[in-house]
This record gives structure tokens, C-alpha cells and sequence, in this order.
């Protein structure tokens, strides 16, 4: 790879060199309907290769024995990479991934270069704190208290959705190698280049050959990555159905595994609130990213008593939202990222429809944009939360308006979902507003406009939203496993 300019990579990474796959998958400009360009598609001999190849660099490799402080200043190295070639990835970001200006360079760019370092400050904090800790057990508790070390779990398969690839590619080399893990990527064949830039700075960076290896490709690259005995934890995130198959992939050759799903978060608005900032939040939560994001907040339950007025602001905002080319810097929404998931999302607002919801905005494509993948945001209400289009996660700029009568009424209704990855609160009185979010059965909850986005926040889902969390301490402690090692009563 040449220096300097980072380009396109389209070749596989695997031990340090970049290999070609064995097919080639069209990578497409999701706002335009052009090809951008081809890129290599693994195989699963090539996964398995690549394995071999992460398997080696941790057995045998010095990457796992480095100090933490090592280890986090390489991805320090790596951060000021990004930031040196941040104008070229947000290119990347929004012809790939069709994210408009705004939130390629906040959303997808800004917040996981923030994480990045702060893990890279985590792995060296973890060894200090960690010999500190082991400072104070000497000597003390009962005879026979065994000494625990945290040591890093060994070969990690990543897998991710084509969303957000380049934050979520960090959310999972970020703690694993701050850990001192090694690793196989593999990124949606929809958008490929964020993990192989990724792979690319890294390299350049300092990383050892084998470290980190990106294999790209469909669901034999995936299958080959979560069973093959190589491989010690699995780490994925996407769909609950294919998380369904990679879960028992995984555990059914008894390797670790975290999960991240979908969602159908609900944002709940009693009466009384100051409704200007929850109108704002609200679009902002179910059009971010094309509504293609896990945690936003698809279903709206707001108090009878000011469901009518919501719903007219909501409306009148949608009226001055502004749909079109994410290049564009006036552009609030891109496209979906392909012409199958239009297909869905129109599909479910059919069957909302002859379910018995009601359009109050939106329901088609946008007039004058005859290229792309374009929905316009669409506002539902009459919504039951029993029906498909509030049950199922539609993955599109739908908002599915159902009103609810009191707390317990919100609260079962916020429940009433398979999905429990986010919500968010807001009661004019805080004490209600906590007690509200403390019954919600999810794993992120914004309380009177309360944002997620610390790298200090533990994000996981519960029940069909995923197993295990990413993020904040508890996320890292998910990439090392626990040695006791025990002396005799004499010490060693
Ligand atoms: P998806 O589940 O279709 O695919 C995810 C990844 O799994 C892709 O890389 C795909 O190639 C791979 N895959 C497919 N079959 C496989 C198999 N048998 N074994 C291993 N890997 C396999 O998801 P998607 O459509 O790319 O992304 C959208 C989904 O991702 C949504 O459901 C969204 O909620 C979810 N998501 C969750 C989070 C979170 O943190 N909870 C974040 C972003 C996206």
C-alpha cells in the first residue's frame, strides 16, 4: 500500500499483507446507485487463514506480553492516523454509507475517535490498576486467597453490520487490543473499506503482522470466523436473526460470545415536559443515519393529553427537514443503503397501513430524487403496539406514534417489546422521570434528555437486544478472562 494518501484499500488483510480475496463484490454509492469500485471477497479457506495467522501472532507472537502502556500508545499512534487522514475516511463514510456531512464527522467519525483513545489510556490505567491491586492482596485475606490475574482472552472474531463500520470496527479493536487480544474482522460486504483502512493504519502504526486481519465476505466467512477452533471469543453485532446463528455457532463450540441486536427503542413523553427539545430529539432519533441505527428511538408513547399537539410539532419540523445528496451540507438525511431495504421499509409501512395506522408524514420517496435509495421520514400514527411495523425493527426512518395513558401504562407498553436495547424518558418531575427509566427493561436510558456517548458508558442490550456490553470498563473486562493462581500457605 502506498503511503501517504490512504485511496480505497480492496484487498484482504491477513498476517500483514494484503491478499486477493477470492471473488469480488461491487461496492455501491448507496445516495448515486453507482459502483464505486470492486472489492476482494474472502473465502472461508481465506478466513481460516486468517485465523491461523491471529492464532500465531497470540501464542507466539509479542503483542499479549507487551504493557499496557505499549499497547495504548499504539492506539494513540493510530488515533492521530485517523485524525491525519480524517477528511479522506468521512469521504469514504459518506459515499459508502450514504451519512450525511454532519453526522459522518460526528456521529461516525468524532465519537469513536474519542473511545479510541480513551481505551488506549484504559490499557495502561488496567495494568497500573491492576498491579496496584495485586500490591494490596498481598498478605492479606484468609490463607489460601488466590492471587487473580486478568489476562487477555486470546483470538477474537469480530463481525459487523454495515451501519456504522467504521466506529463499530473501534467499539471492538479498540478494547480487544488494548487487551492485548488479537483479532479477524469482518466487516458487511455492503461497506468494506472502513475495516481495511482500519487494517491499513494499523500497519502503519506499528502493529505487529497477524495482529489484525480483515477478511471480508457473506455468511461462509462469518461461519468459518465463529467455529473454527482457532477462535477463542466471538464478538458480533447485527441483526437478532443472524445473531440468533452466530450465537449458536459460537456456543455450540463453546467459545465466548457477545452479542449486540436490534432494537426498537421507545422514547416516552409525559405531559408537562417542555416539548421543544424532545421534538428535536426525536427527529434526530428516528432519521439519523436513515433510521438504520440500533438504538433510536422508532417508537414514540406520549400521554394522550398532548399526543395531538407532538405529533403536529413533530410534523411541522418534518416539514423543513430536508432529504437529498449527503454531500450536501443542508442535506438531514441520505439514503438507505440499498434498493432491498427500501423495499422493507415501504413494505412495512403497507402493512402499518392495513393494520389500521395512519400517515401524518411522509409514506413515499421524496419527489425529485430519482437516483438513490431515498424513503422520506414517515410519522405513523394509530399505531397499536401489538402491530408489526411497533414489534419488528423496520431499520428505516419510520416513527410509530402510540399514545399511553399514565406511568404504568407507559411503562408496559415500553416493555411490551422483544428488544430492549435503549429508551428515552422525559417527566417534568426528575424523581418520576428515574423512576420511570429504573422499571424499563433496557440497556440504555436517557433521562430528560440525557444523551448516550461516553466512552465510560456500558452499552448492551437486554433480552432479544443482545448478550454481554461493549463500552466503559465493563465492556474491556468482556476481552480478558480470569487465571487464579493459588500458593501454598507459606507463600510462594
Ligand atoms: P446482519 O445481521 O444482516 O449482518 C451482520 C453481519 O453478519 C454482516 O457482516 C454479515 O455479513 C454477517 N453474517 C451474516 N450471516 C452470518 C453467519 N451465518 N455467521 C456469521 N456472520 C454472518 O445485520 P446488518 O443488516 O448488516 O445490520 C443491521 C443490524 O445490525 C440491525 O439489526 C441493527 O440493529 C444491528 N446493529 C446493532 C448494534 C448494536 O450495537 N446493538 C449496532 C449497529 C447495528
Amino acid at each position: 500500500m502506498p503511503r501517504g494518501k490512504i485511496g480505497r484499500p480492496t484487498e484482504l488483510f491477513i498476517d500483514g499483507d494484503w491478499i486477493e480475496g477470492s471473488g469480488k463484490v461491487e461496492v455501491i454509492n448507496p445516495a448515486t446507485e453507482e459502483v464505486l469500485g470492486l472489492t476482494s471477497e474472502g473465502s472461508a479457506k481465506q478466513a481460516e487463514e486468517a485465523v491461523l495467522a491471529a492464532r500465531k501472532a497470540f501464542d507466539e507472537g509479542s503483542w499479549s506480553r507487551l504493557t499496557g502502556c505499549e499497547r495504548g500508545e499504539l492506539l494513540n499512534r493510530l488515533a492521530d492516523l485517523f485524525e491525519t487522514h480524517k477528511d479522506e475516511i468521512i469521504e469514504v463514510l459518506i459515499s459508502e454509507i450514504g451519512a450525511v456531512r454532519a453526522q459522518a464527522e460526528m456521529l461516525h467519525f468524532n465519537m469513536p475517535l474519542g473511545q479510541l483513545r480513551w481505551w488506549a489510556e484504559q490499557a495502561e490505567q488496567f495494568e497500573y490498576r491492576e498491579l496496584m491491586r495485586l500490591a494490596d492482596q498481598r498478605g492479606e485475606g484468609r490463607i489460601g486467597t488466590p492471587e487473580v490475574r486478568k489476562e487477555p482472552v486470546g483470538v477474537v472474531s469480530a463481525i459487523t453490520p454495515f451501519n456504522f463500520p467504521w466506529s463499530l470496527g473501534i467499539w471492538k479493536l479498540g478494547p480487544a487490543l488494548a487487551m492485548g487480544n488479537t483479532m479477524v474482522l469482518k466487516p458487511s460486504p455492503y461497506t468494506p473499506t472502513s475495516s481495511l483502512i482500519h487494517a491499513q493504519l494499523l500497519a502503519e502504526a506499528g502493529l505487529p503482522a497477524g495482529v489484525f486481519n480483515v477478511v471480508t465476505g457473506g455468511a461462509d466467512v462469518g461461519e468459518t470466523l465463529t467455529t473454527h477452533p482457532g477462535v477463542d471469543m466471538v464478538t458480533f453485532t447485527g441483526s437478532d436473526t443472524i445473531g440468533r446463528q452466530v450465537g449458536a455457532q459460537a456456543t455450540g463450540h463453546l467459545k465466548k460470545v457477545v452479542l449486540e441486536l436490534g432494537g426498537k427503542s421507545p422514547n416516552i413523553v409525559f405531559e408537562g415536559s417542555k416539548l421543544d427539545p424532545i421534538v428535536s430529539h426525536q427527529i434526530f432519533q428516528f432519521t439519523a443515519q436513515a433510521g438504520q441505527g440500533c438504538s433510536l428511538n422508532t417508537r414514540l408513547l406520549v400521554q394522550r393529553s398532548i399526543h395531538d399537539e407532538m405529533v403536529e410539532r413533530v410534523c411541522g419540523a418534518l416539514a423543513h427537514f430536508k432529504v437529498g445528496d449527503p454531500n450536501d451540507p443542508t442535506s438531514m438525511m441520505g439514503p438507505l443503503i440499498r434498493e432491498v431495504q427500501r423495499q422493507r421499509v415501504e413494505r412495512y409501512v403497507r402493512e402499518g397501513l392495513e393494520a389500521g395506522a395512519k400517515v401524518a408524514f411522509g409514506g413515499g420517496r421524496p419527489p425529485g430524487l430519482d437516483r438513490g435509495y431515498y424513503v422520506e421520514p414517515t410519522v405513523l400514527t394509530g399505531v397499536k403496539n401489538d402491530m408489526a411495523v411497533a414489534q419488528d425493527e423496520i431499520f428505516g426512518p419510520v416513527l410509530c406514534v402510540i399514545p399511553f395513558d399514565d406511568k404504568e401504562d407507559a411503562i408496559r407498553i415500553a416493555n411490551a417489546s422483544r428488544y430492549g436495547l435503549a429508551a428515552s424518558v422525559w417527566h417534568p418531575d426528575p424523581t418520576e422521570a428515574y423512576s420511570v427509566a429504573a422499571r424499563l427493561r433496557a440497556g440504555s436510558i436517557g433521562v430528560n434528555g440525557g444523551g448516550g456517548g461516553s466512552p465510560e458508558s456500558p452499552y448492551g442490550g437486554w433480552k432479544d437486544s443482545g448478550i454481554g456490553v461493549e463500552n466503559g470498563k465493563y465492556g474491556l473486562h468482556e476481552y480478558v478472562r480470569l487465571k487464579a493462581l493459588s500458593y501454598p500457605a507459606g507463600g510462594a
